[in-house]
C-alpha cells in the first residue's frame, strides 16, 4: 500500500502533537484536548465521531472529566468489525529527563516525550493507517472503529472497561480488537499473566516507646513474614515458568514484589514514642495461567500459617486489593494470522508472538466485552515506557502504520472485491 508511505510523516507529526498535550494521569490532565484532537483527525478521515464521557464513574468529575473518543467508519458492504483502541493518558514524567517531556521534539529519527511510545505513537499509527486506506481509495467491508481512551495507566475503568460495559466494544458487534501498545513493529502481544494485589496486616499492642517490652510491635511481627516471603516463597516462584511467551524472559516466571510497607506512625508526621500496633505490607503477585489465582492464594495462606507456627501470638489478616485474571488470544486466531501476514509483507520477516509482563486493556476486552480476538500491536520499545527520555523510533511508527493499514484491509475485506 504505497499510500501508507505518504502518511508516515503525518503520523509522526500527529504523534508529536499528541505528546504536546500533557495528559498526565494521575490526575487526568488535558484529557478533553486529547480526545478532541483525535476526534478531529478521525472526522477529517470520514469517521462518525462521538465524545463519550465516562458517566457514572466516580473518577469522572467536573474538574477532571474522563472523555473517551470513538470514531466509526461504516463499510460499503457487510463484514467484520475491527476496533483499534489506544489510551491517551500518560504517567507523570518523573525525574531524569534531558529533553522537555512535553515538547514532542523529533531528533535523530526519534520522537521524544512522555507517551511517545506508550502510546501516542500507537494512536497516531492507527489513525494514519486508516487514512492510508482511505487515500488508496479502498472501499472497506464491515466496520472500522478507532477509539482513544482514558486511564489505562490507572486500570482503565473509565476508559476501555467503560466502553465495554456500555456495549461500544462487545462480542455482539466487535470481531477484532487491536491495541497499539509499544511491543515493536514486528511483535504481536497475545496476552498477559494474572495479577493479584493483596495486603497483609499484622496487629500488635501499643505501649510507650521507652518501655517497648510492655507492648507488642506489629512491625516486629511483620518482619518474619517478609523474611519468609523472601527466603521461601520467592525461590519457589522462580522455579515456575509459563508456556506463554512473556517478555522480558524474567517475567515468564511467577513473580512477587513487595510494593509498600507501612507501620507505626507516618514517616512525615511528628513522631511520638509508641510501639507500632499495626503494620501493613502490600504485595503485587503476578501468577501464571498454569498456577491460577486459587493456588496462589492457598500458597500465601500456607506461608502465613507456617510463620504463625514459629511466631507466638502472631495476629494477621490477608485481604485482596485487586485481581486480574490472565488473558490469552486463542491459539490459531485469525487476527494473529492476518496481522502476521501484514508484518511479513511490510518487514520481510515473520512476526514474533510475545506476552506482556504487565496487564493492559486486553483484560477488559476479554473479560467484560467477551471479545477473544484481541491483540496488542504497535510501534515503540516496551522497555522505554514510563522511563525518562522516553522515545519512539520514527521508522517504527512508519512500519507499524503500514502494517496496520494492510491489516485493516485484510481483516475488514474489500467491498466488491
Ligand atoms: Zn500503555
Amino acid at each position: 500500500m504505497a499510500a501508507a508511505l505518504g502518511v508516515a510523516d503525518e503520523a509522526v507529526a500527529f504523534a508529536a502533537e499528541l505528546v504536546r498535550i500533557p495528559t498526565v494521569n494521575p490526575p487526568g490532565d488535558a484529557y478533553a484536548d486529547a480526545a478532541q484532537a483525535i476526534g478531529d483527525r478521525l472526522a477529517r478521515g470520514g469517521f462518525a465521531v462521538s465524545i463519550l464521557p465516562a458517566e457514572g464513574r466516580p473518577e469522572h468529575t467536573p474538574r477532571y472529566p474522563r472523555p473517551n473518543v470513538l470514531g466509526v467508519l461504516e463499510g460499503h458492504a457487510p463484514g467484520p468489525c475491527l476496533h483499534l483502541n489506544g489510551h491517551f493518558d500518560v504517567v507523570p514524567p518523573g525525574d531524569g529527563w534531558t529533553v522537555d517531556p512535553f515538547a514532542g521534539a523529533v531528533r535523530d529519527g526519534r520522537l521524544y516525550g512522555r507517551g511517545a511510545c506508550d502510546m501516542k505513537a500507537g494512536i497516531a499509527a492507527a489513525v494514519y493507517a486508516a487514512e492510508a486506506v482511505r487515500r488508496a481509495g479502498v472501499r472497506l467491508r464491515g466496520r472500522l472503529e478507532i477509539s482513544g481512551t482514558v486511564d489505562e495507566e490507572s486500570g482503565g475503568f473509565a476508559g476501555v472497561a467503560w466502553l465495554c460495559e456500555r456495549g461500544f466494544i462487545a462480542r455482539a458487534r466487535t470481531d477484532y480488537v487491536i491495541i497499539p501498545e509499544p511491543f515493536g513493529a514486528q511483535r504481536i502481544c497475545v496476552g498477559h499473566r494474572g495479577v493479584w494485589w493483596f495486603e497483609v496486616t499484622t496487629h500488635g499492642r501499643t505501649a510507650h516507646g521507652s518501655m517497648p517490652f510492655l507492648g507488642v510491635s506489629a512491625i516486629d511481627q511483620m518482619a518474619p513474614i517478609l523474611e519468609a516471603v523472601r527466603r521461601e516463597l520467592k525461590p519457589a516462584l522462580e522455579e515456575r515458568m509459563t508456556r506463554m511467551p512473556v517478555v522480558p524472559e524474567g517475567s515468564r516466571r511467577a513473580t512477587l514484589n513487595v510494593n509498600a510497607v507501612s507501620g507505626g506512625q507516618a514517616g512525615e508526621a511528628v513522631q511520638t514514642p509508641c510501639v507500632a500496633d499495626r503494620c501493613t505490607a502490600i504485595f503485587d503477585r503476578r501468577f501464571l495461567p498454569e498456577e491460577g489465582l486459587e493456588s496462589a492464594r492457598r500458597e500465601m495462606h500456607e506461608l502465613l500459617e507456617r510463620v504463625r507456627g514459629r511466631v507466638p501470638g502472631l495476629r494477621y489478616e490477608l485481604a485482596d486489593r485487586m485481581v486480574v485474571h490472565p488473558v490469552e488470544t486463542p491459539p490459531g486466531s485469525p487476527l494473529v494470522a492476518h496481522l502476521s501476514g501484514a508484518i511479513r509483507e511490510v518487514c520481510g520477516r515473520g512476526a514474533t508472538l510475545v506476552a506482556s509482563p504487565g496487564s493492559y486493556d486486553h483484560k477488559h476486552v476479554a473479560r467484560i466485552a467477551g471479545v477473544e480476538q484481541c491483540v496488542a500491536y504497535g510501534p515503540g520499545l516496551l522497555e522505554l515506557a514510563h522511563q525518562p527520555d522516553e522515545y519512539c523510533d520514527v521508522a517504527d511508527i512508519a512500519q507499524a502504520t503500514r502494517v496496520l493499514a494492510l491489516a485493516i484491509v485484510d481483516l475488514c475485506g474489500v467491498a466488491g472485491g
